[in-house]
């Protein structure tokens, strides 16, 4: 029998709320999908026949639990996702186990009022071009989806790269059998002390290949790099109509709106200094320039680094669905068929598409209709 591979993806619906309250409340659909607390990447896991977790794994970093570590968790985790549930669906923050290895993301359908957005994006636009920002006239309506997009392109094209990101790797190191080195005999009680040693070879990698890694971390630091960087330009154009022109991720996250802030330093509390230890990844420490100084170049291939950075992107991307945007993508394909006697010939037509859509999300009034009333409705 193989294992059927499953994942902790679902939605929640309330009906706490009659169809016909047009008013801002509480999101009446939550979207729950899982995630790895290291590395907020997607989990996924297997089920004993009686519908017990048995193994869960991160499908990025692979950290996996087994067994009855795994039922627990996932007991854990959905305790969890229910006593964030109230909080999801106003806006707020979520708060996770110090100790969670996976959590769950709830991914709230807030109350959308397209006349009203259409109204801001109007004022918006009514503003004028700025020097120095990205406007409505850059990014018209509808448009910041593309972006949004691009940064979960971008995290996909991350998450196919090797995983040999470090210029030292476990795998250069081999292992001989240990070898006692000396036995000793305390004069005092008699007992044996008995030393050895384990002979370790480090097969020292070629510079081909310390290279190849070394592009690898480059790689992929710079794709998450630019992966926040569009994620919350996405999110700053939807939700305030514009965005700084910069490559300045510390800039950019302080630019966004508290709400946003607080839920994305609910899922990631140190990513306020992971961007700013990578703002200009993506900036000026692209080029190597001369006078940036080791440190940004060790940024771009420092391990520690890569990891954060994608982290930070993965949590942003969550926080674009959360913000209203969103993409499909699809590919259409016709085939035409030439026909001339003794001779057919076909040829295909591929057609990629893509498109974005945004936030008709009234965020200001729904966070007010959340703190006026001090509660969150009740659960189904
Ligand atoms: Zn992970």
């Amino acid at each position: 029998m193989t294992e059927r591979i499953e994942d902790f993806d679902g939605q929640r619906r309330f009906d706490d709320r009659s169809a016909c309250d047009r008013q801002p409340g509480p999101a009446r659909s939550v979207d729950v999908s899982g995630r790895c607390a290291d590395c907020w990447g997607p989990i996924a896991g297997t089920k004993q026949p009686a519908g017990e977790w048995q193994h869960i794994e991160c499908l990025v970093c692979r950290r996996a639990v087994d067994g009855n570590d795994a039922a627990c968790e996932a007991e854990a985790m959905r305790v969890e996702g229910e006593d964030n549930m109230a909080a999801a669906r106003i806006g707020q923050r979520a708060n996770y186990r110090p100790d969670a290895r996976f959590v769950l993301k709830l991914l709230p359908e807030m109350h959308r009022d397209k006349a009203k957005v259409d109204q801001r994006i109007e004022a918006s636009l009514a503003q004028g071009r700025k020097r120095w920002r990205l406007t409505r006239h850059e990014i018209p309506p509808g448009t910041a989806g593309y972006l949004y997009a691009q940064a979960r392109a971008f995290l996909a094209g991350v998450e196919n790269l090797s995983r040999e990101k470090s210029a030292i790797s476990l795998s250069d190191f081999e292992y001989g059998e240990p070898q006692v080195v000396g036995v000793e005999k305390s004069p005092a009680d008699g007992t044996l002390r008995v030393t050895g040693s384990v002979p370790v070879t480090y097969r020292r990698p070629s510079g081909r290949e310390l290279m190849a890694r070394m592009g690898t971390a480059l790689v992929a630091g710079m794709a998450g790099a630019f992966a926040c960087e569009v994620g919350m330009k996405a999110i700053l154009v939807t939700r305030l109509g514009g965005a700084a022109k910069t490559h300045d991720l510390l800039k950019l996250y302080r630019e966004l709106p508290d709400d946003s802030r607080g839920r994305l330093e609910g899922d990631f509390p140190e990513i306020a200094d992971v961007l700013g230890h990578s703002r200009e990844t993506f900036g000026r420490w692209r080029y190597f320039e001369q006078g940036i100084g080791e440190d940004a170049i060790r940024a771009l291939v420092d391990t520690d680094r890569v990891w954060g950075v994608g982290k930070a992107a993965r949590v942003i991307a969550d926080e674009c669905v959360v913000a209203g945007l969103n993409y499909e993508i699809d590919i259409d394909t016709s085939f035409e068929f030439d026909w001339r006697p003794g001779d057919m010939s076909t040829a295909q037509r591929i057609h990629l598409s893509l498109e974005g859509g945004e936030s008709s999300i009234v965020w200001e009034e729904l966070l007010q209709a959340g703190t006026d009333d001090g509660s969150s409705g009740r659960e189904e």
